[in-house]
């Protein structure tokens, strides 16, 4: 009987974390890969990193993040908008 075996414990801990975060990763990848954004302020588009974009805050509207434009500054809720293939 050892039903309580830490290193299966750790397992079954660490294999979900890590398929999330693969899966979060992933997502994001995907996603700066194939959107960009478009500054209200400039009419600029430009692309966010993989890291801006996990802390970019969400606006609670469904694909729309709180960015910073990199050309002029302007900072506020921007749609992601699907690049044009
Ligand atoms: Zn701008």
């Amino acid at each position: 009987m050892n039903q309580d075996n830490p290193v299966i414990i750790l397992i079954q801990i660490a294999v979900p974390l890590v398929l999330t975060f693969l899966l979060v990763y992933k997502y994001i990848d995907y996603l700066t890969k194939t959107t960009h954004f478009v500054c209200p302020a400039c009419r600029s588009s430009f692309k966010l990193s993989k890291k801006d974009f996990a802390v970019a805050l969400k606006t609670g509207v469904l694909n729309e993040r709180i960015v910073t434009c990199p050309v002029c500054g302007y900072k506020g809720s921007m749609p992601i908008v699907k690049d044009r293939s």
